[in-house]
């Protein structure tokens, strides 16, 4: 497997003036290769990547819950590898809300253009083409489910937005690779995002091989990401690093 960060932002500010790129996930795996979070600039992002991802062939689109971040170039990359409705294939799997709610996100005309689309719940397992994707509910502003990619007997944990909560260490156990949206240095009351301090309890109880931090707003920003990491991993013993736009790694 493989994951490819087109865009590392969180949070309004961080987007809204593009410090840091607010382009989705690539994930490859099995063969496929798909997109989490797809949000405003992936188009762009996919074609001046090195190498260049092209989006005819991209196989699918996960996306976590409908805020603008995430959900942005969702339809625009759905249109893309379906030819326009042309060729019938990918997938789509993501909340009731982004597909039927009265904010639903992706265009109602598009859903014939895919061959397979489903909605998350929680505790559910979907399987395409040799992955397995099991979702967690989250505690979000929107409805959101975190992802947790299974193939070739490797799981990669996306804890997407959420607050902290106790069972979030239950979901992701025996995850090798942990992705958290880390959005804020310091915790602050009612705001549903995930701090420095959680993402070190979550990898401390968790323990995967390796834990990336990713989604930073400005607090994060300023606190520099890969001190942030540094600290983590010194103080858990779990190989911790923050990504940057256009970072890879291989699993
Ligand atoms: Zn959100």
């Amino acid at each position: 497997m493989k994951v490819k960060f087109l865009g590392t932002a969180g949070a309004r500010f961080v987007v809204a003036k593009q410090i840091r790129s607010s382009a989705g996930t690539v994930i490859s795996a099995n063969g496929l290769t798909f997109i989490l979070d797809p949000g405003p600039g992936t188009l762009v992002r996919l074609a001046k990547s090195r190498p260049k991802i092209d989006s005819a062939k991209i196989d699918g689109v996960l996306l976590s819950h409908i805020h603008l971040d995430h959900s942005c170039d969702a339809n625009v990359i759905i249109d893309a590898f379906t030819q326009g409705g042309f060729t019938k294939k990918g997938f789509l799997f993501t909340t009731k809300e982004a597909l039927f709610g009265e904010n639903r996100v992706i265009l109602p005309y598009l859903h014939g253009f895919l061959e397979k689309m489903e909605t998350f719940e929680h505790k559910k397992q979907i399987t395409f083409k040799g992955i397995t994707i099991q979702t967690f509910k989250h505690r979000h502003t929107a409805e959101t489910f975190g992802i947790k990619i299974t193939s070739c007997g490797k799981t990669i944990s996306f804890i997407v937005d959420t607050a902290y909560f106790d069972e979030l260490n239950e979901y992701y156990a025996n995850s090798d690779i942990l992705i958290i949206n880390t959005v804020r240095f310091t915790p602050k009351e009612n705001v549903l995002h995930l701090s420095k301090d959680d993402a070190e309890e979550l990898i401390k109880n968790i323990r995967p091989q390796k834990a990336i931090l990713t989604h930073f707003g400005m607090t994060m920003l300023r606190a520099k990401p890969f001190i942030v990491a540094k600290e983590i991993s010194d103080k858990t013993r779990v190989e911790t690093i923050a990504a940057s736009d256009g970072m890879s790694i291989e699993i």
